[in-house]
């Protein structure tokens, strides 16, 4: 039985060896990463924060717990930064549990434009326990119209307002958000689970300059392990996120994470990750140009960041879903998404939405994504035609050979 988890490990190493991987909030991590997070830091019990432990035995995880601090604070230039979230999902759960009481108000982006789940889907706890209203990209540009999210703002008067996205690819001003937070008296909470890595890099607007509260993923862009963060520069925010982290909502925290944590934060902050994100934009760009040029039509026309949103429905009339199981077919992995005012169903869709982090990681430049968005476009363009995909799988075949990930057997 462990022999085939272990069986199953390697199988899964050899599908991400072998797949264009194109799903926006993936990415590989480093081995030091990886390293890390599957050490013996698992087996300690830290509840409570550096110096203040229910438990013994925390001298060095306090260590860890605050390098990894000093390091979030230093790559975001922020004050203060809470390395404890498990998930993106639980960081948004603290920062509204701490800043607002039960149905207060929140405007944020609807799902359909490019929301998270926790920016308060009917589906989440966030639809569930708060007031929710929505603002949306504008139906013409695709892209979020200001005046437009000022008016609702003025008229509806939140206690706090939601910027960040999980499928918007176009630059976030926070500065302008945070301006209409100021003229109705809200909280700004800035969520940059996606773009964590850009802004990292100084290739997106800082949102910890403007926001109240900075929410993150750790593993998007950012390229961390799997978990999330919160920073600020408030105190009193500070110490209400702390308590609602834990106690609140969490238990002990995940040591071997945070660990893994402090390495990607450090990682974040050399030439070559600036390098990186730089590439990942640019790749973007070129995927996105060849896409258009094969007759694609792009939500917002356009990249500014890692993703771009394409109308399959309107390009080559398919279904997101349809086109997601083609390009699986052929060992493309992209998702099925929603785009804005669609009228199908989450589970159906009219787009697909593709990302460059992970490619990129491997090694992937232009001419290779020049490559990546032919196959895409031969591929949708003839998604009855066996030949034709038979031919398509060789050459990503022969793309995956040329940037090899983590060797045979390697899994941290
Ligand atoms: C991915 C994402 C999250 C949630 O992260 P999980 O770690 O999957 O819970 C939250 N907000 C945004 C904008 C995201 O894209």
């Amino acid at each position: 039985m462990i022999d085939d988890i272990f069986s199953l490990i390697e199988k899964e190493r050899k599908r991400q060896q072998d797949t264009i991987e194109l799903i926006a909030s993936e990415n590989f991590v480093s081995k030091n990463v990886l390293k890390a997070q599957g050490s013996i830091l698992t087996n300690k019990y830290a509840e409570g924060y550096p110096g203040k432990r229910y438990y013994g035995g925390c001298k060095f995880v306090d260590e860890i717990e605050e390098i990894a601090i000093e390091n979030a604070k230093k790559l975001f230039g922020v004050k203060y930064a809470n390395v404890q979230p498990h998930s993106g999902s639980s960081a948004n759960m603290a920062v509204y549990r701490a800043l607002l009481k039960k149905k207060d108000k929140i405007l944020a982006m609807d799902l359909n434009s490019g929301g998270h789940l926790t920016h308060g889907s009917a589906l989440s706890f966030s639809g569930e326990d708060y007031n929710i209203v929505f603002y949306n990209v504008d139906k013409e540009t695709g892209q979020i119209n200001y005046d437009e999210v000022r008016k609702i703002a003025l008229k509806e008067k939140p206690r706090l307002i939601v910027a960040g996205a999980s499928s918007y690819s176009r630059k976030i001003d926070f500065a302008e958000f945070k301006d209409i937070a100021k003229s109705c008296n809200s909280y700004l909470m800035v969520d940059m689970a996606h773009i964590a890595g850009l802004v990292a890099a100084g290739l997106h607007q800082n949102p910890c300059r403007y926001a109240d509260v900075v929410t993150s993923t750790t593993h998007k862009t950012l390229r961390g392990p799997r978990g999330g963060i919160i920073l600020t520069n408030s105190e009193e925010l500070a110490k209400k996120i702390d308590k609602t982290i834990f106690p609140g909502i969490q238990g002990g925290p995940l040591v071997h994470v945070i660990a893994a944590k402090a390495v990607c934060f450090a990682e974040a902050m050399t030439h070559n990750f600036i390098s990186y994100q730089k590439q990942v934009i640019k790749n973007a760009k070129i995927l996105c140009d060849v896409l258009k040029m094969e007759g694609f039509k792009i939500v917002s026309n356009g990249t500014d960041n890692h993703l771009m949103l394409v109308d399959v429905k309107k390009s080559v009339n398919m279904t997101g879903k349809e086109a997601e199981n083609i390009l699986e077919s052929i060992g493309i992995a992209c998702n099925k998404n929603m785009i804005p005012y669609d009228p199908t169903t989450p589970f159906i869709t009219s787009g697909i939405r593709l990302g460059t982090a992970s490619l990129t990681t491997r090694g992937f430049k232009e001419n290779d994504f020049v490559e990546v968005g032919k196959i895409i476009s031969t591929c949708l363009h003839n998604s009855d035609d066996k030949r034709i995909l038979d031919d398509l799988k060789t050459r990503v075949n022969n793309l995956c050979r040329k940037y090899p990930i983590y060797e045979e057997g390697y899994n941290g």
